[in-house]
């Protein structure tokens, strides 16, 4: 029989550790697609900080470093800049660059530094138990916001990718979902271009993917979607926030 389709070389054969309906799993195939279209899987040094992605290690077939929480860029940084010839990037969930990591997301984006960020974006933490992070929504229950996110005391949801898009070292900002196989396509271009960006030099480039935590939620998978679309999509601006003029070629 004909084989139509084929485990990315991308990925190792080490089953995901994700729960039932989580879309981290779609998130690291179209990475690992990537690194195997763009033939970097040798060159390329991934570093995952602590959360749902921090076995990432087992799961791609590049180089990985682990990180502190939140801590990823930083670490990210220092390989990018001891060996500027790999490819580096950072795969973090939104607990961990939005709240733990902000500074760093914040000034590595400053100084354009020439790595690649992966954020999964799903609206708390969710590893550590479920808690409010600074992209829960008003109004979404978590563990730590049990009668929903009041927005009079603790802020309004901080949307990353918007505010690294205004600063100059950050050429290449996009936020995409992967609740569709048409924006699972679209999803993957937006982190290809983003490798592409590193491949050429050009600075710092983020993508932000919306993605779904069925657990934390207390949704079933396909509700979770729903939910995502929803919910997150209208607060969240989707797309390509930032194509630097240098990357409009790519
Ligand atoms: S806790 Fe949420 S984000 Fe983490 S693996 Fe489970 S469903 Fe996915």
């Amino acid at each position: 029989m004909e084989k139509v389709f084929g485990r990315t070389k991308g990925l190792t054969d080490v089953p995901f550790h994700y729960c039932p309906g989580c879309t981290h799993g779609i998130i690291h195939r179209l990475i690992g697609e990537v690194l195997e279209e763009l033939d970097i899987i040798e060159d390329t040094i991934g570093v995952a900080p602590v959360g749902c992605t921090g076995f990432s290690l087992d799961f791609f077939s590049c180089d990985f470093v682990g990180a502190a929480h939140g801590r990823g860029q930083a670490v990210a940084t220092g390989i990018k800049r001891a060996l500027p010839d790999k490819i580096v990037f950072t795969i973090q969930g939104d607990g961990d660059i939005a709240a733990i990591g902000t500074a760093h997301a914040i000034h590595v984006a400053a100084r354009g530094e020439k790595i690649t960020s992966i954020m999964v974006n799903n609206a708390l933490f969710g590893m550590t138990g479920g808690q409010m992070a600074p992209t829960t929504l008003a109004g979404q229950v978590t563990t730590t916001s049990p009668y929903g996110r009041d927005c009079a005391v603790v802020g309004t949801p901080i949307d990353l990718p918007k505010t690294i898009a205004t600063l100059n070292g950050a050429v290449y900002v996009a936020a995409v979902s992967v609740d569709t196989p048409k924006n699972i396509m679209q999803a993957k271009k937006a982190i290809k271009k983003a490798f592409q960006v590193q491949q050429k030099g050009l600075g710092y480039a983020l993508v932000s993917v919306l993605s779904t935590c069925p657990t934390n939620w207390g949704l079933s998978p396909v509700d979770s979607l729903k939910w995502l679309r929803e919910n997150m999509m209208p607060v969240y601006q989707m797309g390509e926030l930032k194509v630097a003029k240098e990357v409009e070629a790519l």
